[in-house]
């Protein structure tokens, strides 16, 4: 088994020794850039006819003319700006926003200052004019479930909004005639804008598509479904807007355009060829998906049209668990003997009143370990009760006790805020015996990133407990932002290359009852379709690799949020995840608010080396006198040949 992929903290810890983290300021110009995958050089334009004009800044902004007036569609970062001033336009009087990404929008401020007139989607206006109510709202910080779409690209600070734009709504402007077409599936409210100017039907289409048959990225995607009466969540929904993007794309190419402009990306002169294309691929891709899906177990009501499908994996039947075994909502116990008892999480106050109640009942006599499989709430919850009811050690895999230790330094899906303490911190492949039981302890990155598993060998069997990694259909792997990554050696294709290995004759998922297992079949099945999957998914990102789609935290703060006093020092660091097969060069800056003067800090740069995580380390002032509040600190970036504004971002609570 490969075992390339270290564990994340070390290599990081390991990074840092040899590499002067944080030490160099960097300033560069343009041409340290590269090229944009645009078809200008970055900065440049593109003259599509007499009054429209598309500028390829971090992302491409529309550029109708009228005499000395402006009207932009999109604006990113605003450095848009200076081309207007050298190209004789003196001023900006309007700005319609196909969708509200911080990309998109970061630089509206000075142009709504300026007087400029801000159009948006209407369902979206909310992310324009009332972002504090969306960051201040704990639903969108903790055990996030049902609103991970659209994901949290939110502006920091909001933006006056002059007009909100339903689907349909025609407006002239100048010389142009602009239709605005509802076109969700990148974020739920997105529009798209018909341009007819000087002879010719542009549509700008924001995110929806890239170039043909590509999309910007993957996890945006996410999104839940109604199936009758069943409502399903964005958490269990991998690919869920695809129906609503594909719609959008066929509304798209209803309007016979000439010319496709996306936000990011080339401009589309073929734009059916582009739309079928990605239309081909995202089917390609959930096809493969759903072929070794756990969730075919959870919901096949989802899945009618697959079913018994050839080249799907069929799924399989479960078996009794040994006696040596209880089972009550996410937990499992394992009981020995002389009825010591050793559970497995604990996501709610029913498990202790359960555990309790075999005490009493004599069924088992102590409880001396506690083992956690990974961070979900729904696992950890009421992990502090159980460590006040019961005295014992809470044992597991570093991985999840870096964050079930500091939870306000994440951002995941399904995190609780609830502290856990750790007692014991297994390293990957550690043994002990526990009663007639060898306990063996493994890094697991199956269901999330940050996930263990437990090998337990007595009694004439070996259990394998592997959280919510699988079930008798498959793989979990249907939340993307829970951080599973493709490639050979990393994420399911690691974890099924240990069951090859370990050969378990029991597996156990904490959310069902039977026991299964795969044969060596099912295991080579599983992981050539992970390797199928990785160079499908990576032909429809324009990234090298497919993982930059999926894995939206490939750039994150940590910590994500921190608390701090008005005149102290702040310090955060960026942590990126390198996916590439070569070494890269990343380059941050924070954007401080406006309430702490609005600047920027200094770029700081580090060189990751392939499949590494590198870390740049940034530091800023909080103001004396600033008031109490969560503040967002969002995170320039520019990575190899991508300028990304404010591509995440850090909570500061003052
Ligand atoms: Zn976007
Ligand atoms: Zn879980």
């Amino acid at each position: 088994m490969s075992s390339e992929r270290t564990g994340l903290a070390e290599t990081r810890r390991r990074f840092l020794k040899t590499t002067a983290v944080g030490a160099v300021g960097f300033a560069f110009g343009q041409n340290a850039l590269g090229q944009l995958p645009t078809e200008g050089k970055l900065g440049g334009l593109t003259k599509l006819s007499e009054h429209l004009i598309v500028y390829h800044g971090p992302i491409n902004v529309g550029i109708v003319r009228d005499g000395q007036k402006a009207l932009l569609i999109d604006c990113g970062d605003g450095s848009v700006a200076d081309v207007l001033s050298e190209r004789g336009i003196t001023s900006v009087d309007q700005i319609i926003f196909t969708h509200h990404h911080r990309d998109q929008a970061c630089g509206a401020y000075t142009f709504a200052a300026g007087g400029a007139r801000i159009g948006v989607p209407a369902a979206e206006r909310d992310c324009f004019d009332k972002v504090a109510a969306y960051w201040n709202n704990p639903r969108n910080r903790w055990r996030l479930y049902n609103n991970l779409h659209p994901h949290h690209l939110m502006l920091a600070e909001p933006v006056r909004v002059d007009t909100a734009f339903e689907d349909g709504h025609e407006m002239t402007w100048g010389p142009a005639k602009i239709r605005v077409l509802a076109t969700p599936g990148h974020t739920d409210g997105s529009v798209s804008y018909l341009v007819e100017v000087d002879g010719k039907r542009t549509v700008f289409c924001g995110d929806t598509i890239y170039d043909e048959g590509q999309v910007w990225d993957i996890h945006s995607m996410q999104k839940g479904s109604q199936r009758g009466k069943r409502r399903i969540s964005d958490y269990h929904g991998f690919l869920g807007s695809r129906p609503q993007l594909t719609a959008s794309l066929g509304r798209i190419k209803d309007t016979r355009p000439d010319v496709l402009v996306p936000s990011h990306g080339r401009i589309m002169a073929d734009p059916p060829k582009a739309i079928d294309t990605l239309v081909a691929r995202l089917d390609v891709c959930y096809d493969r998906y759903v072929a070794i899906s756990a969730l075919r177990y959870y919901y096949p009501e989802l899945f009618t049209e697959y079913a018994g499908k050839k080249d799907h994996m069929p799924i399989r039947e479960g078996k009794p668990p040994p006696d040596c075994l209880r089972h009550f909502g996410t937990t499992w116990m394992l009981v020995s003997k002389d009825k010591a008892a050793f559970p497995m999480d604990c996501g709610s106050p029913k498990v202790i009143e359960w555990i309790q109640g075999l005490l009493d009942k004599g069924e088992i006599t102590k409880v001396d370990g506690f083992w956690v499989t990974h961070y979900h709430c729904d696992h950890v919850d009421a992990i502090p009760e159980f460590q006040k009811a019961f005295d014992c050690p809470c044992i597991t895999d570093r991985h999840v006790a870096e964050v079930i230790t500091n939870p306000m330094a994440w951002r995941l899906p399904c995190l609780s805020p609830s502290k856990a303490r750790v007692d014991r911190v297994t390293k990957d492949g550690e043994s002990w015996q526990w009663h007639e039981f060898r306990l063996t302890a493994y890094f697991y990155p199956g269901q999330t990133l940050y996930h263990a598993a437990l090998l337990v060998e007595g009694q004439g069997v070996r259990m394998f407990f592997v959280g919510d990694s699988h079930t008798m259909a498959g793989i979990d792997d249907y939340c993307a932002m829970n951080r599973h990554w493709l490639g050979r050696g990393v994420g399911f294709d690691y974890c099924i290359a240990l069951i090859e290995k370990l050969k378990p004759s029991h597996i156990f998922n904490c959310h069902v009852a039977p026991a299964f297992t795969f044969t060596p079949e099912e295991c080579r099945f599983m992981r050539t379709n992970l390797a199928e999957r990785e160079k499908l998914f990576s032909e429809i990102v324009p990234w090298d690799h497919a993982n930059y789609g999926m894995d939206e935290p490939w750039v994150r703060c940590f910590p994500y949020e921190q608390n701090a006093t008005a005149g102290s020092k702040v310090d955060l660091s960026v942590v990126v995840t390198n996916h590439s097969a070569k070494p890269r060069t990343a380059v941050c800056r924070a954007v401080l608010p406006r309430t702490f003067g609005g600047k920027t800090t200094n770029w700081v740069s580090v060189e990751i080396p392939a499949k590494t995580e590198g870390e740049v380390r940034l530091s800023f002032q909080v103001p004396a006198g600033v008031k109490p509040g969560r503040y967002v600190i969002p995170i320039d970036l520019r990575y190899g040949k991508w300028v990304l504004p404010q591509f995440t971002e850090a909570i500061v609570v003052v």
